[in-house]
Order: C-alpha cells, then sequence, then structure tokens
C-alpha cells in the first residue's frame, strides 16, 4: 500500500531523475565561491525573482534567521505575525543571536497583517523603546496567498516609515502559482525573499534568501559565523535547479487536490472543513483533539499520515495524487461514520 503522507510538504522526496543530476553535478568549495552549481543556482534565483543577489542556505529556518541579522541591528525589532514562523517556529532565533525582538502582531483573516494595526507598534524613536527596524511578512500564510496589491501596499508603507522588509517565502511560488503571475512579481517590493527548495518544490534540503545586494552580503557573512557555510553543497543545489526547473508548474496540481480534497471532506457531517478561496495547498478540519487523534491512529494503519489536535492541518504536494486523496476522503468517511 502507498504511503500518503499530508503532515506537511517538506516530506517530499526526491525523484530518480532529481537525484541523477545530484549524482552528476560539478562542485567546488562553495564558501570560497567555487562551487560552480551553486553559484548557477543563486544567478537562477536573481533571474527569475530579478533581484540582485542570492544565497543558498542549509534552510528556511536559517534564511529568516540570516535575512533578520542582516536587517537589524542588536536592540532593534521586527514586526512579525503571531502565528509566523519566524516568531513562532524559530527557536526564538533573532534574539538569540542578534539581540533582536519581535513584535508580534496578529495576522488578519487573509494571512497579511493590517497595515494600520502595523503603524500603531512602530516605536517612536525614544530611549525607551527598542527601535522599530523591519516589517517582515510571510507569503502564504497558512496557505492563503496574499493579495498582490496588498505587498504592493506595504512596500508604500515602510517607505514612508523608513522600515526594511522582508518576505519569508517558504511557499511564494505557491503564491505565484495561486495568482498566476512570476516569482518576480511577488518578490518585487520587498527588500529580501527568503524561498524554500524543499517544500512542495521538491528538493531534499536547501533554501534560497535573495535580494537587494548589500543585506545579501551582510547575509553571506551571517551564514559563515552560523555555521552555514557548505562546502561541495553543489550536489544540493542542483536538487535546486532540477526544482526550479520542473516542480514550479505543477504546483496547481496540488491545489487543484486539496480543492478535492476539501470538496470530499465537506461531505463528512463530524467535520469542519476550513478552506478559504484563497488557499493553496492546505486544508484544515477541526474537530475535538481525542477524535483527531483517534482518525489519525486509524489513518496511519492505513498508511495515511496526518497530524492530530483541535484543527489538523492536511497538505497537498508532489507525492500525493488525485487518486491518493480519494483514498484519504474514504477512509476518514468510513472511521468518522462508523463510530
Ligand atoms: C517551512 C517554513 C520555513 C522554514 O523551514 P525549514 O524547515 O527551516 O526549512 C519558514 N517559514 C515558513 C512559513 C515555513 O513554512
Amino acid at each position: 500500500m502507498k504511503r500518503i503522507d499530508l503532515r506537511s510538504d517538506t516530506v517530499t522526496l526526491p525523484s530518480a531523475a532529481m537525484r541523477r543530476v545530484m549524482a552528476a553535478a560539478e562542485v567546488g568549495d562553495d564558501v570560497y565561491g567555487e562551487d560552480p552549481t551553486v553559484n548557477r543556482l543563486e544567478a537562477l534565483v536573481v533571474e527569475m525573482t530579478a533581484t540582485d543577489a542570492a544565497l543558498f542556505v542549509p534552510s528556511g529556518t536559517q534564511s529568516n534567521l540570516l535575512a533578520l541579522l542582516a536587517h537589524c541591528q542588536r536592540g532593534d525589532e521586527y514586526i512579525t505575525g503571531q502565528q509566523a514562523h519566524n516568531y513562532r517556529y524559530e527557536g526564538g532565533g533573532a534574539a538569540i543571536f542578534g539581540g533582536i525582538q519581535p513584535q508580534p502582531l496578529e495576522f488578519s483573516a487573509d494571512g497579511s497583517l493590517d497595515l494600520q494595526l502595523v503603524k500603531s507598534y512602530i516605536k517612536p524613536d525614544d530611549s525607551h523603546y527598542a527601535r522599530t527596524a523591519l516589517l517582515s511578512l510571510e507569503n502564504t500564510q497558512a496557505g492563503k496567498a496574499l493579495p498582490l496589491e496588498y505587498l504592493s501596499a506595504a512596500r508604500v508603507f515602510v517607505d514612508q516609515h523608513r522600515l526594511g522588509l522582508h518576505l519569508d517565502g517558504a511557499r511564494a511560488f505557491n503564491a505565484a502559482a495561486y495568482h498566476q503571475c512570476s516569482i518576480a512579481e511577488i518578490s518585487r517590493p520587498f527588500d529580501t525573499v527568503s524561498l524554500c527548495l524543499s517544500k512542495g518544490l521538491g528538493a531534499p534540503v536547501g533554501s534560497v534568501l535573495c535580494g537587494r545586494r548589500e543585506l545579501i552580503q551582510a547575509a553571506r557573512r551571517w551564514r559563515k559565523v552560523v555555521g552555514g557555510g557548505m562546502r561541495q553543497a553543489g550536489i544540493m543545489a542542483a536538487a535546486g535547479i532540477y526544482a526550479l526547473e520542473n516542480n514550479i508548474e505543477r504546483l496547481k496540481e496540488d491545489h487543484q487536490n486539496a480543492e478535492l480534497l476539501a470538496a470530499g471532506l465537506r461531505g463528512i457531517d463530524a467535520l469542519d472543513v476550513q478552506r478559504e478561496e484563497h488557499q493553496t495547498n492546505m486544508v484544515f478540519i477541526q474537530l475535538p483533539a481525542e477524535r483527531s487523534e483517534a482518525l489519525q491512529a486509524y489513518l496511519s494503519t492505513q498508511q495515511i499520515l496526518i497530524g492530530a489536535g483541535e484543527r489538523v492541518r492536511l497538505v497537498t504536494h508532489l507525492d500525493v495524487t488525485a487518486d491518493d486523496v480519494e483514498r484519504v476522503v474514504g477512509e476518514v468517511k468510513s472511521f468518522l461514520q462508523r463510530r
């Protein structure tokens, strides 16, 4: 029986074709700037995003950390979301390594941060306060593609208030697929953008931080400091190039499969299915925690993996087909209707 893993799109496995380009990759010492495949990946990202420079890093967490360190000094703060990855799920790295304080705010229903709310949290220039240096957005946020007009409005806003603007674009390619626009259009308003290669794009490892030249230069220095300088990293960069060249177009299939999953699950009375119109490859289901634990346990006996809790996130990705979705819906139905 095929295993279907809906816990995250980080679980995607490198295909045989991806492994072949990895095995054949030309490599050198990337800390010396001499790995031709890493250089090719960084150049490709620069071209695709229309930014000045790019930096290959081991993870999205490190990419966000380097961006925060590049934008902020010790004693500065960044405004971000309560549920933002770079506030909630990165171990407090900015505070640990940079003495940088987060100012988290509630995300709006569409995954944006309300700019009037942000404005009210920008600190006056006064020694009582940390210095507000950066606004950090996330796109997609819980699978929601931020409106393109909002991104432009955020640029105008940070210019007015002299803040930097960072995008945690771990799934920015999903946002581009949703809007049927280029990744350059999503990236344009930002000073720095972090892109994950190891989620729906299917590379085993790696993220790319891109943006303004001086910020990426600073990030390159910080990457070495935090131990992210890798040597013959071209083996992994080759997977990233393969992902960018082959796995972007198909992201819309993940969105269609998520739609299919939501439609199937909506037919089940015991479930509250949450999938808003602008959501991409995620569906959320709500049910009592003990029910969801029982559901999780049952599904695992059927080789279907999901999370547990009162609100469960189901994520579609390149290792999940429309047939798999049908099987999942059938199994969820049979379990919840049986008891
Ligand atoms: C996955 C993710 C990251 C980075 O995760 P890593 O596991 O460190 O690569 C950053 N931001 C968001 C929104 C993510 O989903």
